[in-house]
């Protein structure tokens, strides 16, 4: 069993190259300040102290280790007499698995004597995230929001401010996620020297995608002992919604080396591949640079980055995490699409039968779950990740969603 988060393996190489995915696509200004960030990393990844107290902040403050579920009236629901768990990261504080980074990274800066943290955020939990880790860490806090996205997230947004953070509308371009990406890269640039970014997924510009996923590993290292404990036996499949990809990565990381282990990642089919409105990275994308590194993007035939839809504002991204890019060109893991209808089928099956409402994005793991029970052999054991709850999602549900005749 590893015992610390980089004893799995040491990818990427030295220059943040996963086979020639990932990499520091930054200006000239930039690239100190990520170098420093790098060694910085590296030094606090082996240190004692900081892996302890981060430790106590995950029991003592975050509710770790989330416990595992077996799921049974899912399971009797669904042909081939499969045995399915879910990782509840949705029993984390704050709703998902996106604080396990924040945490990390907030006691990170606050190592790098950096007192100042900024944070992008699309649908918001990111940003409610890194506010609460700011709070708690005692962190300055500035979260750049796409102004069509805080209409959309108000409460979200209402969140952020309470615990003290300052959310700066972001009105350029679509006024989305990319556009607030964009605003956060430039106020780092201006403001490296005390400023830290917490970015919020296994993208952007090396050592952040290993940082992330590092940090997010403890989904896996907690799930692999959980699983051996209530089975005896490692998993057959590992199945996760895949945004930028750290809820999937956080996962699949610690299973690597299990050979027998296949991975899943389920990317956002919006309405459909043909449709051009979807988020699926891998299925309906090519390799570009976005976001400070090389993996997929959606992208038009100048490179221009082109929006991403999702029904579920968290998988909305333009792009993948370069890990994932480089498993999808090994084989290691499986990327399939997920269309929005199929995500709120698989939304309202998990509520009914075990009183467990997902978020809209962790419904397309779910989703693609009672897809693929059919057409796998008989008596698999299925480990999902659970990534969120849906509380946040019910108010855009009632648009979709009606009950004998109601609206
Ligand atoms: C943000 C989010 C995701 C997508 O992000 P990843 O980095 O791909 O994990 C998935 N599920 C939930 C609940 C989220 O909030």
């Amino acid at each position: 069993m590893p015992q610390t988060l980089t004893a799995i393996d040491q990818r990427p190489d030295n220059r943040g190259h996963y086979a020639g995915f990932g990499g520091r696509y930054v200006p000239e200004t930039l690239m100190q300040t990520l170098i420093d960030l790098e060694s910085e990393y590296r030094a606090v990844a082996e240190d004692r102290g900081f892996q302890a107290e981060l430790q106590a902040l995950f029991s003592e403050y975050a509710g770790r280790p989330t416990p595992l579920t077996r799921v049974r009236r899912y399971e009797s629901s669904l042909p081939g007499n499969h045995r399915i768990y879910l990782k509840r990261e949705d029993l984390l504080h704050t709703g998902a698995h996106k604080l396990n980074n924040s945490l990390g990274q907030g006691l990170l800066a606050k190592r790098l004597g950096k007192k100042r943290i900024i944070a992008e955020t699309g649908a918001g939990q990111h940003g409610v995230a890194t506010a609460t880790a700011c709070a708690l860490l005692g962190l300055e806090c500035i979260v750049y929001m796409g102004a069509e996205d805080m209409e959309r997230q108000k409460l979200n947004v209402f969140r952020m401010r309470l615990m003290g953070a300052k959310v700066e509308t972001v009105t350029s371009g679509t006024a989305t996620l990319k556009d607030a990406t964009n605003e956060a890269m430039r106020d780092w640039m201006a403001n490296c020297d005390d400023t830290h970014y917490i970015i919020g997924s296994c993208v952007g510009p090396h050592p952040f995608p290993m940082m992330v996923r590092d940090f997010q590993s403890v989904i896996g290292i907690e799930a692999r002992r959980q699983i051996l404990e209530a089975e005896g036996r490692l998993p057959d499949h590992l199945v996760a919604c895949v945004g930028g990809g750290s809820n999937s990565l956080g996962l699949f990381h610690p299973f690597y080396d299990d050979d027998t282990v296949r991975f899943w990642g389920v990317e956002a089919e919006g309405e459909g591949l043909a449709s051009g409105l979807h988020a699926a990275a891998v299925n309906g994308g090519s390799v570009g640079v976005f976001h400070g590194s090389m993996s997929y993007v959606l992208q038009n035939e100048d490179g221009q980055i082109t929006p991403a839809h999702s029904i579920s504002a968290g998988l909305d991204y333009p792009g993948i995490g370069p890990e994932h890019s480089f498993y999808a060109s090994t084989g290691r893991a499986e990327y399939v699409p997920i269309t929005d209808r199929e995500a709120l089928d698989g939304l309202q099956q998990i509520s009914r039968l075990e009183g467990l409402i997902p978020a809209l994005e962790t419904a397309h793991a779910m989703a693609q779950v009672s897809k693929m029970a059919a057409e796998l052999p008989p008596e698999q054991l299925i480990l999902v990740c659970f990534s969120g709850r849906g509380d946040k999602d019910v108010f855009s549900l009632q648009e979709h969603i009606s009950f004998d005749g109601e609206k």
